[in-house]
């Protein structure tokens, strides 16, 4: 079912060139441009289920699946369906309307802390907003975040941040003022005793600590048992508020993300949630929310400012809603097992080859890093053999599978990844993995 795609990019080639001079690099999100592992970046010219149409007329399994909202595959018909509706009835209003109460309604209803959601329109505006939220609610301003751990292009939050940033090795970002970026301490992640003395010197300050639920962005690296009891611990010690960033793993890692294959935690829930991704099924929405005492601090009930043009936009709130009523049982044991599959033939193809490389799990989310031994933080997965994660890649998209261009990225699958596809995958890998050790 392989076949080799490289003879024919040249439409793919042609759009990048013409790209690079209207747009910087040629493209609208960094890790997109193909710079950490080379090549031509493929422009997608439409998606059915599990599969990618470039312009040039190759077909990928995806396993992409738009970095995480593509959980029931491209296309689906249920959500197409919604989508359709919703637009037949108006794009946008700027008033109230009845699929953000009935998103939020079903948002609230699956995972237990929540009481209140707000709707914004991308995973970077939920965290920018949850962190204003918090300081206002504390009258602090530091936050602690964890290195490796990407929470969007905020300007607090991009020190030492995975994803992108990863990819590039970027310590930050220009144009992060030192004010803003001096409110941050980094810490490394899944280190308790770190986090006691930032704690100890710094308590009195500190807003928020924010963490993603289960770290994805810096690959897949898991909270150690007990990990995330001690954030919730020692942040309410300090009277500082605990931040649960979803955004990836909402609604993919469990019904109720990973909050619903961890907790409930005996030390209390997050303060809040972020959410992004699946709950918007590839439609720019996205959410923070948690207690109603605490939501309540929100414009316009109470002085903390927040708000949005297309918040709660009706086509992106249809697409959320058909996505996450679309994710029954039956799929998280689909993905779960999709998952198992293609990372068993990863690991038995890798290890055939010789390629040292390890594969972390949270919930079916996974990802492969091209280092041996465990990865418990930032540092250890920077340790890795990027190169070869690189001739793998192309090794696997010459033969038709697309996945995300950075060794720092989880690979993503979806309900609609069937046996052609995972076949499809399954015979790639050894010859990738061969590609890989560089014989
Ligand atoms: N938080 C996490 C955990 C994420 O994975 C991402 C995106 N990868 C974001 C926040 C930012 O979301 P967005 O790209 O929609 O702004």
């Amino acid at each position: 079912t392989s076949r080799s795609t490289s003879a024919s990019t040249a439409r793919s080639a042609a759009l990048m060139e013409h790209a690079r001079t209207v747009t910087p690099g040629g493209v609208n999100s960094p890790v997109r441009a193909f710079r950490a592992v080379g090549g031509t970046p493929r422009f997608i010219a439409s998606a059915q289920g599990p599969w990618l149409t470039d312009v040039d007329g190759n077909r990928y399994v995806d396993l992409i699946c738009s970095w995480g909202p593509m959980i029931l595959g491209h296309r689906h018909p249920d959500v197409l369906a919604a989508v359709g509706a919703a637009a037949e009835r108006g794009f946008s209003f700027g008033t109230p309307s009845e699929n953000e109460v009935a998103l939020a309604t079903e948002i609230v209803g699956r995972v237990e802390p929540l009481e209140q959601v707000r709707l914004v329109s991308s995973g970077t505006e939920a965290t920018m907003s949850a962190l204003r939220l918090a300081r206002g609610a504390t009258g602090r301003s530091k936050v602690v975040k964890f290195a490796g751990c990407y929470h969007g292009h905020v300007d607090a939050l991009l020190a030492s941040a995975g994803s992108g940033l990863a990819t590039f090795a970027l310590p930050g970002s220009a144009g992060v003022p030192a004010s803003s970026a001096g409110e941050t301490i980094v810490l490394p992640y899944n280190d308790v005793a770190a986090l006691e003395a930032a704690f100890a010197e710094h308590g009195e300050e500190i807003a928020c600590l924010i963490t993603e639920a289960s770290p994805g962005n810096m690959g897949v690296v898991p909270p150690a048992p007990g990990f995330t009891q001690a954030l919730r611990r020692i942040t309410r010690e300090h009277g500082a508020l605990l931040i649960s960033d979803e955004v990836m793993t909402g609604f993919r890692c469990s019904a109720s993300g990973w909050y619903g294959v961890e907790g409930p935690y005996d030390e209390g829930a997050p303060d809040l949630f972020t959410f992004g991704k699946v709950m918007g099924g590839g439609f720019p929405a996205a959410a923070f929310g948690g207690r109603a005492e605490l939501m309540g601090l929100l414009s316009p009930d109470g002085p903390v400012y927040q708000a949005g043009t297309l918040s709660g936009n009706p086509v992106a709130t249809a697409a959320g809603l058909a996505t996450l009523r679309g994710c029954t049982p039956q799929v998280y044991d689909h993905l779960d097992r999709v998952a198992h599959t293609i990372a068993d033939a990863a690991h038995d193809a890798l290890s055939a080859a010789g390629v040292p490389h390890t594969v972390q799990w949270a919930g079916s989310m996974f990802s492969v890093f091209f280092r041996e031994g465990e990865v418990r933080a930032y540092d250890d997965a920077k340790d890795q053999d990027t190169e070869a994660f690189s001739r793998f890649f192309q090794a696997m998209l010459d033969q038709g599978v697309h996945l995300p261009p950075s060794a720092f990225e989880a690979w993503f699958v979806s309900a609609s990844h069937d046996d052609e596809a995972v076949e499809a995958v399954l015979a790639a890998l050894p010859i990738a993995a061969r590609a890989a050790s560089g014989s």
